[in-house]
């Protein structure tokens, strides 16, 4: 009876390691592809290129033109860049 158990769990024990290879095999390439963990969108930095530095997306203020988004500080830098695209 007890060796009945022991294949039991020696049996299980085997599909148990079997199924965590395969479940390794199918996952690596995926991660692989993925690299690094997603960056939040709150934490995403955006270049204002009015005054030239790096500002939190979550703060910024920003406009589209000619299928870009642009990204500034605040209204003055927008406003001074669609300024700058009349002249
Ligand atoms: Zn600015």
């Amino acid at each position: 009876m007890k060796t009945i158990i022991f294949l039991i769990l020696v049996y299980l024990a085997y599909r148990v390691i079997k199924s965590s290879i395969s479940v390794v095999t199918v996952r690596w390439p995926r991660e692989k592809e993925n690299g690094g963990p997603p960056v939040k969108a709150s934490e995403e930095m955006v270049f204002d290129q009015v005054c030239k530095r790096y500002i939190p997306v979550a703060t910024s203020v920003s406009v589209s033109e000619g299928g870009r988004v642009y990204y500034f500080c605040g209204e003055e830098c927008k406003k001074k860049f669609l300024e700058s695209l009349k002249a």
